[in-house]
């Protein structure tokens, strides 16, 4: 491994690498789409947990893609928009489930996170949705 290094000092074949960072709220919703009778049509809530995954080169110098602790100032004022909140209320999330929720936090985070890959949100110990944008490389 480690690659070709170019007369400017930069590998070739940088080592590209996959951080994550979790996130979790507490937060209500009820689902206006699903079928008659659908247990989520019924106000409830879940503790939430958001992955954050950013991916790309290690920087040679640093020995890192990025730190985390960017990752957590940019996500968590976004974090904190939704926690303790009926989802419902919230402009872009009148129908709250998880694939929306990947999409609305996805659009806010992305231009401040340009190494943004996947978001996973899990709604439960047992269930969760992963987003990843595509035709954007
Ligand atoms: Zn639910």
């Amino acid at each position: 491994m480690g690659g070709v290094r170019l007369t400017d000092g930069r590998q070739e074949n940088p080592q590209i690498v996959r951080l994550a960072r979790t996130f979790s709220f507490e937060a209500a919703h009820l689902l206006p789409r699903v079928p008659e009778g659908h247990k989520c049509a019924r106000l409830h809530g879940h503790s939430f947990q958001v992955e954050i995954v950013c991916e790309g080169p290690v920087d040679p110098d640093t020995g890192w893609l990025i730190d985390f602790a960017d990752i957590k100032a940019v996500t968590k004022p976004i974090i904190e928009m939704l926690d303790h909140r009926y989802l419902n209320e919230i402009e872009g999330l009148e129908n709250p489930t998880s694939e929306v929720l990947c999409k609305w936090i996805w659009n806010r985070l992305k231009p401040a996170l340009p190494t943004l890959r996947t978001i996973i949100i899990m709604e439960t110990c047992t269930s969760r949705c992963e987003y990843t944008e595509r035709g954007v490389e």
